[in-house]
C-alpha cells in the first residue's frame, strides 16, 4: 500500500513504519508535534543540533545574514561569512590546517577528502590511488563514501558502483595491534594514498569506540605508509566526543579533517574540509590542469557561514565546554546502571555519546528489536533512534540530569517492555 504523502524518507521502509509524528516547533532539547505532544530529542536530530534546537544567537545570526546576502557564487566571487569563517576555523582546528573548502553536507566534505587526496599524488605524478579504512566506519551515502564505508544492508544493492578499498580490523580493546600491523602491512605496498578514520567513535556503525592512543598510533602509521590521515569528525566535532575535536585528545594533527553537522549548530546544511598547506600546494601551479575541480552551487552558502560564525561565538560567549563536561560525567555517572544486567552488553561512553547493546539473537541494523524500540521509545514522548540492538544516546548540551535519567529509565525498561 502506498503511503498518502509524496514523500520519500531517507532509511525508511515505508511498507512497514507507520506515518512518523508532524513537528510543528521545536525549542532546546524538545519538539513539539501538531497534536500538541512534546518529545526529547535524545539524538540531536541525527547528532546536528549540539546546543539544542533553535538556539537564539544563532537564528538572529540567520536572520541578520538574510537581510543583505542570499547564495552568492563562489567561484570568482567571495563574501565576508565565508572569510571570516575560514580563519575562525583554523584558528580552532588541530595545528597544520590552514586551508578550509565549504560544502554543504558530511557526505560531501569527505568526498572532498578523498578527491584532495588523490589530487595530491595525480598532481605530484605519483602513482598513489589506495584508501585505508577502519572497518564498520560509515562516511556517507554517496558513492565515494559509501566505497569507504562498511558494506552491507546499507549499500548492498550499489556495490557495482563502489570501488575496493583497504580494510583495517577495526581496534577492539586488546586487538589494537592488529589494526596497526594491517596497516603497516598495507602501507609497505607503496600504493596507498590516504587513510580515512571517524576519531574515537564509529557512529552509525554501531557507537563502536577506540581510544586516543589507538588513534594517535593509527596517524605514526600513515605516516609511515606515506599516506595522508584524513579524520572524519563529521559527528564527532563540536565537543561530542569531550573535546572540541576527538583528534585534540590525541594530539593528532590530521592532513585532512572534515566537518559538518555541528559546525552550524545544526541549524542549517554546511561542512568544511581542512586541509594543510601541503595539500593546497599540491594544487598551486600556473598549470591549470591541478586546480582542485570540486564545486556545488551552494559552496559557501553566506546564511549558512553566518549560522556557524554564531556558532563559534556560543563556543566563546557561552561555558559550552563546561556543558560538555559536565554531560560527558552525567552520562559517566549513569552507565554503570547496566552493570550485571545480562539483558545489556558493551556499556560505553565517549564524552556525551553513550551506547549500549541489548542482547538479541539477532545482532545488527536489521535487528527485529531496532523498530520495535524506536516505537517504544516514542510512546514514551523520547525520540531515541537505536541502529538495530545498539541503543545510544547523543543529547543537545542543554539537556537536562532529569532528562537524562527519564532516558536511561526507559532503556532500562524497554527490553521487557517488548516481551
Ligand atoms: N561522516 C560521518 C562520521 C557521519 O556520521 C555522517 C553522517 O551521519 C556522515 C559522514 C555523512 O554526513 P551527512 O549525512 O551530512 O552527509
Amino acid at each position: 500500500m502506498s503511503p498518502s504523502s509524496p514523500l520519500w524518507r531517507p532509511f525508511t521502509q515505508h511498507a512497514v513504519e507507520p506515518a512518523p509524528p508532524k513537528i510543528v516547533r521545536a525549542e532546546g532539547a524538545w519538539l513539539e508535534t501538531a497534536t500538541g505532544e512534546k518529545i526529547l530529542d535524545a539524538i540531536s536530530s541525527w547528532w546536528v543540533t549540539t546546543h539544542g534546537h533553535r538556539h537564539p544567537a544563532i537564528m538572529a545570526a540567520i536572520a541578520e545574514a538574510g537581510e543583505n546576502l542570499d547564495q552568492i557564487i563562489f567561484a570568482g566571487l567571495t563574501h565576508e561569512p565565508a572569510e571570516r569563517l575560514a580563519r575562525e576555523l583554523v584558528a580552532l582546528a588541530p595545528a597544520g590546517l590552514k586551508h578550509v573548502f565549504l560544502s554543504d553536507s558530511g557526505s560531501t566534505a569527505v568526498e572532498v577528502a578523498l578527491k584532495m587526496a588523490l589530487g595530491v599524488f595525480a598532481n605530484r605524478g605519483e602513482t598513489r590511488t589506495r584508501i585505508a579504512v577502519l572497518e564498520g566506519g560509515y562516511h556517507g551515502d554517496t558513492i565515494g563514501t559509501m566505497s569507504v564505508g562498511e558494506r552491507g544492508v546499507f549499500n548492498a544493492p550499489y556495490e557495482p558502483l563502489l570501488f575496493e578499498v583497504e580494510r583495517l580490523p577495526f581496534p577492539a580493546p586488546g586487538r589494537e595491534q592488529a589494526t596497526i600491523d594491517a596497516l603497516d602491512a598495507a602501507g609497505r605496498r607503496g600504493d596507498l594514498a590516504a587513510v580515512v578514520v571517524e576519531p574515537l567513535v564509529l557512529g552509525a556503525g554501531g557507537m563502536r569506540m577506540y581510544g586516543p592512543a589507538t588513534l594517535a598510533e593509527l596517524k605514526r602509521a600513515t605516516e609511515r605508509a606515506g599516506a595522508l590521515f584524513i579524520a572524519d569528525e563529521v559527528m564527532t566535532g563540536w565537543g561530542r566526543t569531550g573535546t572540541l575535536f576527538a583528534c585534540e585528545q590525541a594530539g593528532v594533527a590530521p592532513d585532512i579533517l572534515c566537518t559538518s553537522k555541528g559546525l552550524t549548530g545544526g541549524a542549517v546544511p554546511l561542512a568544511a574540509t581542512l586541509a594543510t598547506a601541503e595539500i593546497f600546494d599540491a594544487h598551486y601551479s600556473t598549470d591549470r590542469a591541478k586546480t582542485f575541480f570540486h564545486s556545488s552551487s551552494f559552496t559557501a552558502n553566506p546564511i549558512a557561514c553566518a549560522a556557524a560564525l554564531a556558532n563559534i561565538g556560543v563556543w566563546r560567549d557561552e561555558p559550552v565546554a563546561e556543558r560538555v563536561a559536565a554531560l560527558a560525567s552525567a552520562q559517566r555517572a549513569r552507565i554503570g546502571r547496566f552493570d550485571g544486567d545480562a539483558r545489556f552488553a558493551n556499556a560505553r561512553v565517549r564524552g556525551t555519546i553513550a551506547a549500549v547493546d541489548i542482547v538479541t539473537p539477532d545482532a545488527g541494523y536489521l535487528a527485529e528489536i531496532g523498530p520495535k524500540l524506536r516505537a517504544f521509545f516514542l510512546g514514551q514522548g523520547l525520540l531515541v533512534r537505536p541502529l538495530g540492538d545498539v541503543v545510544y544516546l547523543m543529547p543537545p548540551y542543554c539537556v537536562t540530569e532529569d532528562e537524562l535519567d527519564r532516558l536511561y529509565d526507559a532503556i532500562l525498561e524497554a527490553p521487557d517492555a517488548l516481551g
